[in-house]
């Protein structure tokens, strides 16, 4: 079974694909990390993540299975994950990965923007979830203070609206809920509502 979880910057993505995954024995795939990665390993080396080569350079030496989270969280990064994503090249780099990821038995649990649309068009389940930007910003300010971060929450907000236009607008792979999709809106569930949802959904297409 593979279980495709889309949507925008801090809408509660990661939590629900890990949830599901746990829920129902899967692998997880945090594709966002592979971006991420990408981004910071261009920053790394004193590039901009704006020059195509330098991120397909990044993109085509990276080792995912050198992840670390801790590193990739800042809003930095996240900012040169988006501008690297951008490249069909970087996208093409990371590909091949993702769908042999999604190949293991017995399943997986991909989150990011583009699983239901290009890397799985054929998951069996598909989630789409949502949240408005005010929401999400408020839950990412929240998650930087508890890091030690002091973040102003318009910047926060800023940041997230201008990660949301570009993942939208980019040519290649936007951020589209796949026509197939189960869209969720989290703005006023609790994560355990989200979630509970999301299984009720998965139930329905397992049974199908
Ligand atoms: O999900 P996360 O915020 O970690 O993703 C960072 C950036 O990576 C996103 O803003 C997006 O531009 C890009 N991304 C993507 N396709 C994916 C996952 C992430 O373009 N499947």
């Amino acid at each position: 079974m593979i279980i495709a979880v889309d949507g925008p910057a801090a809408a509660g993505k990661g939590t629900l694909a890990r949830a599901l995954a746990r829920h129902y024995n899967l692998h997880f795939l945090d594709t966002g990390a592979l971006y991420r990665m990408v981004g910071l390993s261009v920053l790394a080396a004193g590039g901009d993540p704006h020059d195509g080569k330098a991120a397909l350079k990044a993109a085509e030496t990276l080792r995912p299975d050198r992840i670390r989270d801790e590193d990739l969280r800042s809003e930095a990064v996240g900012e040169a994950a988006s501008v690297v994503a951008v490249n069909p090249q970087v996208r093409t780099a990371l590909l091949g990965f993702q769908r042999a990821f999604a190949r293991k038995q017995p399943g997986a649990v991909l989150d990011g923007r583009d699983i239901g649309t290009v890397v799985c068009p054929d998951a069996q389940a598909k989630i789409f979830v949502t949240a408005s930007a005010e929401v999400r910003a408020r839950r990412r300010h929240a998650e930087l203070a508890e890091r030690g971060a002091a973040p102003d929450f318009a910047a926060v907000l800023a940041d997230i609206q201008a990660r949301d236009e570009r993942d939208r607008s980019r040519a290649h792979a936007p951020l589209i809920p796949a026509a197939d999709a189960y869209v969720l809106d989290s703005s006023a569930l609790s994560r355990e509502e989200a979630l509970a949802k999301a299984i009720a959904y998965v139930e329905t297409r397992k049974a199908g």
